[in-house]
């Protein structure tokens, strides 16, 4: 298989991944985005600064960077103007490149993006009237091969860097106009927020939602949103942002106390088999193990619940009794939980349909009157195609030939 030289693959079910190394900019200069502070000041140190100046100028320039959302270093008015150039030759401040961009009539907006080693992957913003939400990619396709998931169709190809994800972030804000606008010299922070223009804060929640498994690249994504919630740089809360897994159970814990984000659990079955078919890495972490590990999630309370994604199947997912398992299952574990009901976005060859409407409806008011809240997801973004975790290049359509290999690939990893 192809793969082969891009991960190793102990087991077909729980691929670990051995990304692929980005490969370095031709110029020699260091992209500073997706560094921590501490990182960008150490930097600065070698090239030549001495401590302090290294601190002083790397506290300035994160400012910048991801308060501001400067692009050139000729922006960053409170630097003195020979230290610009200085900078410009050393460092970069990157971003995602965009490929495509598509607005839906009911507001919804997708980016397809590459990265500087020319990787496809997407990014969704979605607009609610009390918020709007950014579906971000953590991965360029993904190890897993949930069934009815479009993503999994698809190789991993490596993951992303902290750069490539927190730049989502700053992307959105850019083509939002989200960030604060005037000069930042001479202000003091309450007049510095004065010159925020938010739009009526349009982008306020983060879902990890896109391409890719959060939790197969762990590392990556913590000091992306490390970065997201820092008070000094993008200042998003962490009641904010979501990070969704498949249920990958050993790195559940670890995420709850390093990232301290609220949980989605893409639950999709409620029995062993279903589930094993429709979302295999549950033949690897059971679902005992995984909703164990949602009872003791760190963090998860009444006021912070876990929220399960449960993607409607029709014939496969969606009785009554599957309702009623569902709520059992819940109640047994104590779970602090919300059932979100997606309908399934259907794509070329996919080998599900989606529940009927009605179905759908009897299924959520079950779990209802159970006391759980249940709501049914309204498809966003139909008209290009946006369904979180259903990122699918519009623009590079595959060959007949790429589609076969892959349905083979699946259907032997499947076994
Ligand atoms: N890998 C992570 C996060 C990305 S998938 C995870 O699996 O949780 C984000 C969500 O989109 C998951 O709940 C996934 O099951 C759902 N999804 C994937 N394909 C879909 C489709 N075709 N229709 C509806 N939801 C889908
Ligand atoms: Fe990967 Fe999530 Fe899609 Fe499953 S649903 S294949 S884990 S992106």
């Amino acid at each position: 298989m192809a793969d082969t030289a891009l991960m190793s693959i102990p087991g077909q079910i729980d691929p670990v991944t051995v990304p692929r190394d980005i490969t370095p900019r031709e110029d020699g200069r260091v992209d500073l985005i997706g560094l921590p502070k501490k990182r960008i000041a150490e930097l600065f140190e070698s090239a030549g600064l001495d401590a302090k100046a290294a601190k002083l100028r790397a506290k300035q320039v994160f400012h910048w960077l991801y308060h501001r959302g400067v692009t050139d270093f000729e922006a960053m008015t409170d630097i003195a103007k020979t230290m610009r150039p200085w900078l410009a030759e050393r460092f970069v401040i990157g971003r995602p490149e965009i490929v495509l961009a598509q607005h839906s009539s009911d507001g919804t907006r997708k980016w397809l993006l590459k990265t500087a080693d020319d990787h496809e992957f997407e990014m969704v913003f979605i607009p609610d009237a009390d918020r709007g939400t950014l579906c971000v990619s953590s991965q360029v396709g993904c190890t897993l091969n949930c069934r009815f998931c479009h993503t999994g169709t698809m190789r991993l190809v490596r993951n992303l860097t902290p750069g490539e994800i927190v730049g989502q972030v700053m992307l959105a804000r850019d083509a939002l106009g989200e960030w604060p606008k005037g000069s930042m010299a001479g202000l003091d922070e309450d007049e510095d927020e004065g010159g925020y223009s938010f739009d009526g804060r349009l982008l306020t929640n983060i879902v990890m939602m896109g391409m890719g498994e959060p939790l197969y690249n762990f590392d990556n994504v913590r000091d992306a949103l490390k970065l997201v919630m820092d008070g000094d740089g993008l200042a998003l809360s962490k009641r904010r942002i979501t990070l969704s897994t498949s249920g990958v159970v050993p790195m559940m814990a670890k995420c709850g106390e390093e990232i301290g984000v609220n949980l989605a659990v893409s639950l999709h079955a409620v029995s062993k088999d279903v589930r094993d078919e429709i979302v295999p890495i549950n033949r690897k972490y059971g679902l005992e193990e995984l909703l164990q590990a949602c009872a003791d999630y760190p963090g998860a309370s009444n006021a912070r619940r876990i929220t399960f994604e449960y993607v409607m199947l029709k014939d496969k997912n969606d009785s009554d009794e599957h309702a009623r398992e569902l709520v059992r299952l819940i109640k047994h574990y104590k779970l602090p939980a919300k059932v979100n009901l997606i309908p399934f976005n259907p794509w070329p060859g996919a080998l599900y349909e989606c529940s009927t409407p009605e179905r759908i409806r009897r299924f959520s008011e079950i779990v209802f009157d159970a006391g759980i809240s249940a709501p049914v997801r309204t498809p966003r973004g139909r008209d290009i195609d946006a369904a979180c975790g259903q990122l699918k290049t519009a623009a590079k359509k595959m060959s007949r030939a790429e589609l076969d290999r892959l349905a083979e690939e699946k259907q032997a990893a499947l076994g």
